[in-house]
């Protein structure tokens, strides 16, 4: 069975940046599962499915297919031949994502794609409920989390780097605020440490100083490149 770095957290707390550059240090393939749940998030959007329903969702979540690939050491996704781009980052899709990913039967659907995924070999998986619900066997599961004002100012660098939101610093924030409230509220998988998971605070460290933190809590036999 192929290992599983888990690296669960908050919007902004550094989980992508720090599980790619883990897994190009492991020779792990990375795993984004947030694109995942906005990617049912983009395609309810196009199909027109109400978002707060339910029943809209659990009927709909079944009906999208992804395809899986392996590209420059990531798990890559396509929805009928078309990878989601910066299309799946915009501020409809992170104001609509929480509330569907709050769905049971979307969770299912997300949870059994992520578990398939080991099938193309050792991965690092970031997300909300990695460690806690879709591979809670792992040994390495970790927690990343940072101050709410500091996870703001790092994703709206982001935005601005990437040119797609218009928010301004305080609307990130607020923005942010709202889905840690719906993420950690939700009745299935919700944001939160999972029982054994290693808690670090991001605020003052540089991505080499987390990257470097989590790779020396690691099980010994997982420090040389597979
Ligand atoms: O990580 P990212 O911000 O791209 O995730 C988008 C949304 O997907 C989150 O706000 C959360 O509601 C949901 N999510 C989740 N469980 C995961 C990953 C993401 O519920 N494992």
């Amino acid at each position: 069975m192929s290992r599983v770095l888990a690296i669960d957290g908050p919007s902004g707390a550094g989980k992508s940046t720090v599980a790619r550059c883990l897994g190009r240090k492991l020779g792990f393939l990375h795993v984004d599962s947030g694109a995942l749940y906005r990617i049912l998030t983009w395609q309810a959007l196009a199909y027109g499915i109400d978002t707060s329903s339910e029943d809209a969702l659990t009927a709909f979540a079944p009906t999208v297919t992804v395809d899986f690939a392996v590209r420059d050491g990531a798990v890559v996704y396509a929805v009928a031949g078309q990878e989601p781009c910066d299309c799946i980052r915009t501020p409809e899709i992170n104001q609509h994502a929480s509330p569907v990913a709050k769905v049971p039967a979307v969770r299912t659907r997300v949870t059994a794609w992520l578990r398939g995924l080991r099938r193309f070999g050792d991965l690092v998986v970031e997300g909300r409920d990695i460690g806690s619900v879709v591979f809670p066997d792992s040994p390495a599961r970790f927690y990343l989390d940072a101050a709410p004002e500091e996870r703001a100012r790092r994703r709206h660098t982001e935005e601005q780097q990437k040119g797609i939101s218009a928010l301004n610093a305080d609307a990130v924030l607020a923005s942010l605020l709202s889905r840690d409230r719906i993420d950690s509220s939700r009745a299935i998988a919700p944001l939160k440490v999972a029982d054994g998971a290693q808690v670090l605070d991001t605020t003052r460290l540089s991505i080499e100083q987390v990257v470097q933190a989590v790779y020396d809590s690691l099980p010994t036999d997982w420090r040389t490149p597979g």
